[in-house]
């Protein structure tokens, strides 16, 4: 029964990972998600279901349009597989409990910022707002122990990243300040902190590897994802294993 679940939600984030990329990819342009129905960028051509298949088609028609046979990346179906397997992940983790949904609301938003940021290097406040808003309100229904580490969190997370901003000036974007005010409240205090450290660290490693300056052309939200996800499944064996290293 455990394996029956995990692939039912490897298979609904599959679904939602589909739609994170057609969130992440029109609304910064100010499109609909919904009109006009998926289409060949190059061609034009509609999609039909069997086009749709999330990862699947992709895989199925090697990455070319049907129709025109022009070529894609694989940077859609990585979206829609990682969305997946960290839906599979966080069940796995959690089982069925209220913090399974403050998991998989934070897997969603970090999709879709992570579309936006590295088609667009936007962070939608309108992405924010609906996100914050269902995470502080699970948050009540699913506290931090103590409560209020959550607020602390927020707070802690918004004001260290403005100071960084005003201190680099501008290297930070607005949206990653504001992202981690949502962030600290699914995190709270110690592993925001730990989540900010690895997001530096993560995002200096990719500076120095595409050899660009820190902070000006690669948009920091995808390594912000990378940290938070490891540092919320993972972040209190991490904390408690480096403290080892000194006793
Ligand atoms: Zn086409």
């Amino acid at each position: 029964m455990e394996l029956y679940y995990t692939i039912v939600f490897a298979l609904i984030g599959l679904v939602c990972g589909s739609f994170f990329n057609v969130v992440g990819m029109r609304w910064p342009k100010g499109e609909s998600i919904v009109r006009p129905g998926s289409h060949c960028e190059s061609c034009q051509t509609p999609l039909t279901a069997r086009d749709l298949v999330p990862v699947f088609s992709y895989l199925f028609l090697r990455g070319k349009c049907r129709t025109c046979g022009a070529t894609y990346g694989p940077f859609h179906v990585i979206i829609e597989a990682l969305t997946g397997i960290l839906f599979a992940y966080a069940y796995a983790q959690l089982g069925f409990s209220k913090e399974l949904v403050v998991a998989l609301l934070l897997i969603s938003l970090l999709a879709i910022i992570t579309v936006s940021d590295l088609l667009y290097t936007i962070i939608q406040d309108r992405v924010l707002l609906i996100f914050g808003t269902l995470i502080a309100i699970m948050r009540i229904i699913s506290p931090l122990q103590p409560w209020w580490d959550a607020i602390l969190g927020a707070v802690f997370g918004f004001s260290l990243l403005l100071l960084l901003s005003i201190l680099s000036k501008g290297g930070m974007g607005g949206g990653d300040i504001k992202l981690y005010f949502v962030l600290g409240l699914v995190l709270g205090l110690k592993l925001t902190f730990l989540s900010l450290f690895f997001a530096a660290l993560i995002g200096l490693i990719v500076s120095i590897i595409l050899r660009r300056g820190f902070g000006k052309t690669i948009p920091f939200g995808p390594s912000i994802a990378v940290a938070t996800l490891i540092v919320y499944f993972h972040g209190e064996a991490i904390f408690n294993w480096y403290l080892h290293l000194f006793t």
